[in-house]
């Protein structure tokens, strides 16, 4: 069964100057659009129990949707149930901040939106928590990984009964997302917690697990200096 809920969200008005990093004169009136684009939050998530049906090869089927990518092949060997996901910070105030044609209200509203998609992620895990008794949780999704493509989103749509869809979501022609700020992917507990930042070698504030050399390398097959950093997203 799919489940949507929608999540809460208050506007920390400190989070905004510190992750904006608002000083002087530009802190009211970024407050100001923060306040302004807050307006038309309305984060949300859609979420179901999946299966992993068989694993051979880059191939693997849950729920009867065949993906494609060999790593998450790998990832999922010894995982019988995903929860399938989709959170958002909501299409109103995604087309709220697209109506800035400021370049800084328009930074300001986007640093809102991420916020916003932060909460709806926590609201998420803590109902996967109390649902279906998650404790060690992984997460992976599409386009976080080199040989899992964007446009498998679409397959995790199908998998919510097209739910996202109905609340108003797109997809690009390449597999993206609209609203920009959502993410949808794979929930799942296995013994080795597993987060996509064991395969970024990004400086990041947001960082939830340290790069992991042995696992880039045996992913690529070769030593990630030589090949750059493969592409993550959250
Ligand atoms: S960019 Fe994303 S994947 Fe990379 S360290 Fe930051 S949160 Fe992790």
């Amino acid at each position: 069964m799919v489940v949507y809920k929608t999540a809460g969200f208050s506007l920390d008005e400190e989070a905004v100057i510190e992750k904006m990093k608002l000083r002087g004169p530009s802190t009211e009136k970024g407050l100001a659009v923060a306040r302004e684009v807050s307006e038309d939050v309305e984060p949300w998530f859609v979420c179901k129990e999946c299966h992993v049906e068989s694993i051979s090869g880059d191939e693997v089927v849950i729920s009867g949707t065949v993906f494609h990518s060999a790593f998450l092949a790998r990832i999922l060997g010894k995982v019988n149930r995903v929860i399938a996901y989709v959170t958002t910070c909501g299409v109103k105030m995604s087309e709220h901040t697209r109506s800035f044609g400021d370049i800084f209200e328009r930074y300001i509203a986007e640093g809102a939106e991420s916020l916003v998609l932060d909460a709806a992620k926590c609201g998420l895990e803590t109902f996967i928590e109390t649902e279906w008794g998650h404790r060690k949780f992984s997460h992976v999704n599409p386009g976080s990984i080199e040989d899992w493509s964007t446009l498998e989103i679409g397959k995790i749509f199908d998998l919510l009964e097209g739910r996202p869809y109905e609340l108003g979501m797109t997809l690009t022609d390449s597999g993206l997302m609209q609203p920009t700020r959502s993410v949808s992917g794979f929930y799942f507990e296995s013994e080795t917690p597993y987060f996509n930042c064991m395969l970024c070698q990004r400086h990041c504030p947001n960082r939830k697990a340290a790069f992991d050399e042995a696992l880039y390398s045996s992913f690529r097959g070769t030593n990630p200096d030589e090949k750059g950093q493969a592409e993550m997203v959250n």
